[in-house]
C-alpha cells in the first residue's frame, strides 16, 4: 500500500473533519469510502519479510488478531478525535474496560472506583478482579475527600464513569485526575455516555479512555465494538501484549461500520443532546413525573460542574415516576413509538427500567447505594422529531 494514498491527519482539524477524514488510508484504487479488508491472515513476499514482521522490525500486518487495516483506520480516527497518541480497537465496550484494567493489574493491587457504574463494570471490579487477588474501594464519585482517602500504597488504578448509568451523576474528572496523578495511579475514564463530542477526558487529566463503539459511534443499532484510547507507551507496553494473546479483536466489518457511523457522530450526538434537553425540560413540568435527572437542567445536583465539563448535557434522560415499578412498567407498556430496549445512543429512542434490566444483577443493596429506584426509567433520546417522542411519552404517562 502506498503511503501517498493516505490523508495526512491534522490535529488542527475540527472534530467534524476528524470524524470524516481521520485515519483514511486509501488503496491505489482511490475508493471514496474506507476500504473493508475482510481477511484474517496476511501473506509475505519472502520468508525474511515474515521474520522481520515477527521481530517487530517492520510494522506490516501479520494476523487478524494482531491488527487489520480497516481496524487501524478506526483506531487512528478515534485517537485523532480525542487528541491521543494511540488507540486500540476491541470487540466491545466491556472488552475495552476489561482490557484497560486487566492489562496492568496483578494480584495484590487495589483499584478505586466510583460506585455509580454500568452493571458489567461493577461486576468486573467487584466480582471478577477479586478472584485474581485485586481489591477495590468504591466511593461516592462527588466526594473528592473520599477519593483521596480511598487511595492506598497498593492502588494502581482510579476508574470512573461520568455521566454515570443510569443516574447521570457527574464526577469532576480534573479533580479526580489530580488525586490520581499525585498518587501515581493510572486514571481510566469510561467516556461512553458523553462521547468525545461532549467531553474530552485526556484534556482533563485522564490517562486512558474506554469506549463502547456499540453505543453512539455506531449509533444505528448494528454492531458491537469498543476502543481503548491511551499513550503510545501504554498501548505498546501494556495493551498489545495483553490483548494480542487474549484475543478480544475488533472485527474488520464492525470497524468499518463504526468508521461510517463516526462520520455522522457529531451531528447525531449534538442533535440528540438538544432533543434530550428539550424533553427533560418538558418532563420536569409533566404531572406524574416525580423527578427528572438531566445534567444540563439547573435542578441537577452537579449542574455547574456539568456545564463546565460537558459542552452539552448528553443524549440520556432519566426520570422517576410517582407510582414505582408498577407505574414504570405501565408507562413502558403504553409506549407506541419509543421502544423498550436497554441499548443506548441509538437513532431510535429507547427506554428501559434499569432496576429490572441493566442493573438487575447487582442486587438491591447496590442499587440503593447507586440511587437506582423502582420507579426510575432511562430514556435514550434518538433522532425522531422531539414532538413525536414527547407526545408518545406523555400519552403513556397519562394512560
Ligand atoms: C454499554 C456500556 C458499556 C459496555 O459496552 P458494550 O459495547 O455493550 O460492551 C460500558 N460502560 C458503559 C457506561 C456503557 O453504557
Amino acid at each position: 500500500m502506498t503511503k501517498k494514498s493516505r490523508t495526512r491527519n491534522s490535529p488542527k482539524w475540527g472534530d467534524a473533519t476528524k470524524l470524516v477524514r481521520g485515519g483514511l488510508d486509501r488503496t491505489p484504487y482511490g475508493e471514496t469510502a474506507e476500504a473493508l479488508y475482510l481477511n484474517s491472515g496476511f501473506v509475505y513476499d519472502a520468508p525474511e519479510t515474515a521474520e522481520n514482521r515477527f521481530a517487530n522490525k517492520d510494522d506490516g500486518y501479520v494476523y487478524g488478531r494482531y491488527g487489520n487495516p480497516t481496524v487501524t483506520m478506526f483506531e487512528e480516527r478515534l485517537a485523532l478525535l480525542d487528541g491521543a497518541e494511540a488507540c486500540y480497537g476491541v470487540a466491545s465496550g466491556m472488552a475495552a474496560v476489561w482490557g484497560a484494567l486487566a492489562c496492568q493489574l496483578k494480584a495484590g493491587d487495589h483499584i478505586v472506583s466510583s460506585r455509580a457504574l454500568f452493571g458489567s463494570c461493577y461486576q468486573i471490579i467487584t466480582a471478577i478482579l477479586p478472584r485474581f487477588g485485586i481489591t477495590h474501594t468504591l466511593v461516592d464519585g462527588g466526594d473528592l475527600k473520599a477519593w483521596a482517602a480511598a487511595i492506598t500504597p497498593q492502588t494502581k488504578v482510579v476508574f470512573l464513569e461520568t455521566p454515570s448509568n443510569p443516574t447521570l451523576e457527574i464526577i469532576d474528572i480534573a479533580a479526580v485526575g489530580e488525586i490520581a496523578k499525585r498518587a501515581g495511579c493510572c486514571f481510566v475514564v469510561d467516556n461512553i455516555f458523553a462521547t468525545p463530542i461532549l467531553q474530552k477526558p485526556l484534556t482533563m487529566g485522564a490517562d486512558v479512555i474506554v469506549y463502547s463503539g456499540t453505543k453512539h459511534m455506531d449509533g444505528q443499532g448494528r454492531v458491537l465494538g469498543g476502543a481503548i484510547v491511551s499513550t503510545k507507551q501504554f498501548k505498546d507496553e501494556l495493551l498489545k501484549p495483553f490483548l494480542r494473546h487474549t484475543g478480544p479483536s475488533l472485527s474488520p466489518f464492525n470497524a468499518w461500520v463504526l468508521l461510517k457511523g463516526m462520520e455522522t457522530l457529531k451531528l447525531r450526538v449534538e442533535a440528540q443532546s438538544e432533543a434530550a434537553f428539550a424533553i427533560a425540560e418538558t418532563l420536569a413540568a409533566t404531572r406524574g413525573v416525580k423527578r427528572v435527572i438531566y445534567p444540563h437542567l439547573p435542578s441537577h445536583k452537579q449542574y455547574d460542574l456539568a456545564k463546565r465539563q460537558m459542552s452539552k448535557g448528553g443524549t440520556m434522560v432519566t426520570f422517576e415516576l410517582e407510582g414505582g415499578k408498577a407505574q414504570a412498567f405501565d408507562l413502558l407498556r403504553q409506549l407506541r413509538l419509543v421502544d423498550i430496549s436497554n441499548n443506548l445512543g441509538d437513532a431510535k429512542s429507547l427506554m428501559t427500567h434499569p432496576a429490572s434490566t441493566t442493573h438487575r444483577n447487582i442486587g438491591e443493596e447496590a442499587r440503593q447505594m447507586m440511587g437506582i429506584t423502582e420507579g426510575m426509567v432511562r430514556l435514550s433520546v434518538g433522532l425522531e422529531d422531539v414532538k413525536d417522542i414527547l407526545d408518545d411519552i406523555r400519552q403513556a404517562i397519562a394512560s
